[in-house]
């Protein structure tokens, strides 16, 4: 790909350190094989770089930076559309678990499907993310629940991805489930044991381990059973990701922060020693707002605090089958600020630099020289605008489709 020249642009410009976004009018944006190398007002743009450049017009359009989905279980088969549907008539979860449902058919339907059906299953998923402005997906693993089948479903999310013109970040979500086979104390050690000192070092030697993750909850895994998962991950260097406070407190969090993680995901029940933690370890608190509706959870998680210890807030769509079948990061945008108060700049800085912060991407989530040039046109006046609208009205275009 040669360089480019975009002029006339109007760029989103993200603040990480303090959250807040400005907009750079009469701006020029320099793009060479897939990186910016020059970004801001067209008059600080040194002539030398654009000498017989080919130039594009963008006719003061707005630029925002790629979104970045940094929390997804966006690989699976099947879905649970009828439990919708069974407890609108009044079935509670427990009705539906104990008649083989939730979690478990999921990973029925997972475990047993090909490397091929869950990218075909997977990909529109992710089509519709793209669609919504979404450039780089984090997707987990996790309802496999044996070698073969998590190590299918890491497949299936590089294969996906690909497919879907995504930047990919694989995590492996060891801990999310019990096997439905392990009914006794012994099989639960076995299985956990198998994750963290099998399993794990297996699927990191082949290279299908971008991070870990694991889902400490008193209806998932336990701190001791975590902390053995973060050892081999801290071992192996693998960067480190906690579902974490979501439906009670297990000060998961602080677990997270002594081992560096990069974020601590959910959180409604975060902690103010959770929250001290994670600044302290320079941690990201991910925010999913279409899980906290779908469970009709009334507990916030403390954006106050976090606002106020600087703790970056990432905001994610959290697709998955059960709690949150939701493909649109615009629309999970929207909810952070309806439901948990974010501003708009928070929330567009949820999806940009604190998103690529969450993963550890050090460049992509910003209009930067030296970052990722997968950016955003908007045929829209106010940034405001990206969060306002629900639905798919006014979605953005690739900036390297504006010739
Ligand atoms: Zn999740």
């Amino acid at each position: 790909m040669s360089a480019v020249l975009y002029r006339r642009a109007r760029l989103l410009s993200v603040s990480p350190a303090d959250s807040s976004v400005s907009v750079i009018n009469n701006a020029a944006l320099l793009l060479d094989d897939g990186v910016i190398r020059f970004a801001g007002s067209s008059a600080d743009l040194p002539r030398r770089l654009t000498r017989k450049l080919p130039s594009v017009d963008l006719k003061q359009q707005l630029i925002t930076p790629g979104f970045i989905d940094c929390h997804t279980h966006a690989v699976f088969a099947g879905n649970r559309a009828h439990e919708f549907a069974q407890r609108l008539a009044g079935a509670s979860y427990v009705d539906i678990a104990k008649a083989g449902g939730g979690i478990q058919s999921t990973v029925r339907s997972t475990a047993g499907s090909s490397v091929a059906t869950l990218v075909r299953d997977a990909l529109p998923r992710l089509l519709a993310l793209r669609a919504d402005g979404v450039r780089g997906v984090e997707i987990k693993s996790g309802y496999g629940l044996s070698f073969a089948a998590e190590k299918r479903m890491l497949l299936a999310a590089s294969a996906a991805a690909k497919q879907a013109n995504l930047r990919v970040q694989r995590t492996y979500l060891g801990l999310h489930a019990l096997p439905a086979e392990c009914k006794t104390p012994r099989a639960r050690k076995a299985f956990v044991h198998a994750v963290c000192g099998e399993w794990l070092p297996k699927l990191h030697a082949l290279g299908l381990v971008d991070a870990i993750d694991a889902f400490l909850e008193n209806i998932g895994f336990s701190s001791i059973e975590v902390r053995q998962l973060f050892d081999t991950a801290r071992r192996l260097r693998i960067p480190i990701k906690l579902h974490a406070e979501q439906l009670s407190n297990s000060e998961g969090a602080a677990l997270a922060a002594q081992y560096c993680a990069l974020s601590a995901d959910h959180l409604e029940y975060l902690s103010p020693r959770g929250v001290r933690a994670m600044r302290a370890a320079n941690m990201t608190a991910v925010l999913l707002p279409g899980a906290f509706y779908c469970l009709k959870e009334k507990k916030l998680p403390p954006i106050k605090a976090l606002r106020k210890h600087r703790v970056p807030m990432a905001v994610s769509t959290d697709l998955n089958p059960g709690t949150s079948p939701l493909s649109s990061i615009r629309l999970a945008m929207h909810m952070a600020c309806t439901f948990f108060g974010l501003s708009v700049a928070e929330a567009l800085c949820g999806v940009t630099c604190h998103a690529a912060k969450a993963l550890g991407w050090s460049d992509m989530g910003q209009l930067r020289e030296g970052f990722d040039a997968n950016a955003l046109v908007w045929a829209i006046d106010d940034p405001a605008e990206i969060v306002y609208w629900l639905g798919s009205l006014h979605a953005p275009v690739s900036l390297s489709d504006c010739a």
